[in-house]
């Protein structure tokens, strides 16, 4: 990215402090002119004292000056101290106030972006946070530097560069040579180490996203003993990261010497210049204490712009990575605006076909009807397509061929948030946020009251069990089991109320004694409402009253439990094969 670029992408985020931005630069522009007082009251030391002593003055004579200049001195000590603490706090809080508005943008953006971009592997989860951590983290450091650092010291440069001038003009040349050479051996350093830096991303981004995997399956490597090949893995990684570090430091190094070379080059003509003019009369001896003096004022940000094009250099990497994630417009849902009064639930998917973003097909031509408030079952073996069937009626993802309408409109038109209010999803693991039970339940709607809460927790049948936990409503939703989890989602949809709701496998994940216990709980929010079960379970199949039966992302049967039954099709391999893995004949005999 260029630094225009950047520049330009960072400005609405100064624009709203574009008061603070004002006295900021004020004091900067103040601070800048009271940075060269010192050079300014050496010079008349030296040369007063110098005369008082060629005159041979008494020493009260010297002692009335040094008076006046300690006087001067410390004024001008004083109003720097105020300004250097003006400009510093108000500094400060640009960079604290902008870095909040970069991180809220962040965070109200990515909830703004459709599931494509959270499913695709360049943002796993990871990598996208170190992606925003980077990018936050250096273009705060851009800010504060700007503000806190780089400005003040420019303008005391630029100040110091003019005073110069204006006492002596070769003396003022010298220094104004020095500038260009230094910011072309920094900018060299700074193009030579930019490839390390960017491969130094990658190796952090692939490394945090290392260590997450190797928690979420630290189960399995352990049973497969493999954490040998683990640690090995991520030794590989460490050791290419490694050489990349030293490689870096090298470079900068080098290029450090040959800067500060230059830089004493430019003392060293000074001297000799100055000296010059002293002995030829046409400066006086406090001139060159005054001359080196701005020189150290001049060269001071010239020191510092290694440090300074490494963190330009930094925004430019990290913060390209951050803009690409805040300003991922076209990731952004899409939504119509049909908002009907009462949505009905009849559901109609109409020669729909679907790809997910990596380029797998997963539907073909998919046709069916869903009357309302009846409960229909998809089934299907695994990776037949019915989880993504739930996916594009929730509209997380779009149909590349063909149409699902709701209630005859189609589902591209509705308006997104309004048709998620209207649907209820409970998957194989709902999610359990931090907190309490009570909070978990209100997740379905925030302004409910504490009654209203229970009447759910009642309806779901796991009213009985919080009261029993040791803070009750109060207890952290995490003591739960995963069967009395499952039912509090259910309760946050007794909340949340929906005409429909989508059930994907809400029981895959319990024992035997907890799908007995929910089952009460899954009737009863299925009651009036139109419902879609996926399930392995024959019991929920059973009870559906339209089965629709996929195979290869592709719609083969239609039509009720016996029917289907009778078909002796697929549905009937998949059902004797369910019951068989029961051992019915064993389980009647024994309950005979
Ligand atoms: P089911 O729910 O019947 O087990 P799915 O709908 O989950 O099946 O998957 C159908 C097909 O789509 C499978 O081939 C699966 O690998 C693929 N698939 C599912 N989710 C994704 C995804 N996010 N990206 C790419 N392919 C996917």
């Amino acid at each position: 990215m260029q630094l225009s670029v950047l520049y330009k992408k960072i400005t609405p985020f100064v624009k709203p402090y574009k008061k603070m931005v004002m006295a900021t630069l004020l004091l900067t522009f103040l601070g800048s002119f009271a940075a060269q007082v010192n050079a300014l009251i050496l010079k008349f030391t030296v040369d007063s004292i110098s005369n008082l002593m060629v005159a041979h003055e008494p020493l009260s004579k010297g002692f009335h000056l040094l008076g006046i200049i300690s006087i001067v001195l410390l004024s001008k000590e004083l109003v720097y101290s105020i300004v250097q603490f003006g400009q510093k706090f108000y500094g400060e809080k640009l960079r604290i106030f902008i870095t909040r508005d970069i991180s809220q943008t962040i965070v109200d953006k990515i909830l703004s972006y459709r599931m494509e971009f959270y499913t695709s592997s360049e943002n796993e989860s990871g990598k996208l946070q170190t992606r925003i951590d980077l990018g936050i983290s250096s273009l705060t450091r851009l800010v504060q530097n700007f503000f806190i650092d780089i400005l003040p010291l420019f303008a005391n440069a630029f100040v110091a560069l003019i005073l110069m001038f204006y006492a002596n003009v070769y003396v003022g040349l010298v220094s104004l040579c020095i500038i260009p050479i230094y910011f072309y051996v920094s900018q060299l350093q700074a193009s030579k180490l930019s490839g390390f830096r960017r491969r130094m991303r990658k190796y952090r981004e692939t490394k945090n996203n290392g260590i997450i995997s190797l928690i979420e399956s630290i189960s399995v490597i352990k049973s497969f003993v493999r954490e040998p090949m683990e640690a090995k893995r991520h030794q590989d990684i460490q050791f290419e990261m490694t050489e990349n570090q030293l490689a870096t430091r090298k470079t900068s190094f080098i290029f450090e010497s040959v800067k500060g070379f230059i830089e004493q080059i430019g003392v060293v003509i000074i001297i000799i210049l100055t000296a010059y003019f002293v002995l030829n009369n046409t400066m006086t001896i406090g001139a060159i204490m005054f001359h080196i003096m701005l020189f150290n004022n001049v060269s001071s940000p010239i020191r510092q712009l290694h440090r300074i094009y490494d963190e330009v250099n930094d925004a430019l990497i990290y913060s390209e990575g951050f803009f690409d994630i805040l300003e991922a417009d076209n990731e952004k849902e899409n939504t119509g605006s049909y908002i009907p009064e009462k949505v009905v639930g009849l559901i109609e998917v109409k020669h729909v076909d679907f790809s997910y973003p990596n380029g797998t097909q997963a539907l073909w031509n998919i046709n069916f009807t869903i009357k309302p408030n009846e409960t229909s079952a998809l089934v299907g073996l695994s990776g037949a397509g019915k989880s993504t069937i739930i996916n594009l009626l929730d509209k997380f993802y779009m149909p590349s061929a063909g149409h699902i309408y709701l209630d005859g409109v189609d589902l591209q038109e509705y308006d997104t948030a309004f048709l998620r209010k209207n649907i209820g999803l409970v998957l194989q693991k709902n999610h359990i946020f931090k907190g309490t039970v009570a909070e978990n339940i209100l997740y379905g709607n925030p302004s409910a009251s504490r009654s209203e809460v229970i009447e759910a927790a009642k309806q779901a049948y796991i009213h009985e069990q919080i009261i029993q936990l040791p803070a009750g409503y109060e207890s952290d939703a995490h003591l739960l089991s995963g069967g009395q989890q499952q039912r509090i989602a259910i309760a946050r949809l007794f909340l949340k109320n929906p005409p429909i709701i989508f059930l994907d496998e809400p029981t895959a994940s319990l024992d035997a004694v907890a799908t007995e216990q929910i089952k009460k709980s899954l009737d009863a929010i299925k009651k009036d409402r139109t419902v879609i079960i996926i399930s392995h379970s024959i019991s929920q199949i059973i009870d559906a009253s339209n089965i629709i039966v996929l195979e290869k992302g592709k719609c083969v049967e239609k039509g009720t439990h016996d029917q289907l039954y009778d078909n002796k099709g697929i549905y009937y391999d998949i059902f004797t094969a369910m019951a068989n893995s029961l051992n019915i004949d064993k389980i009647t005999q024994t309950l005979e």
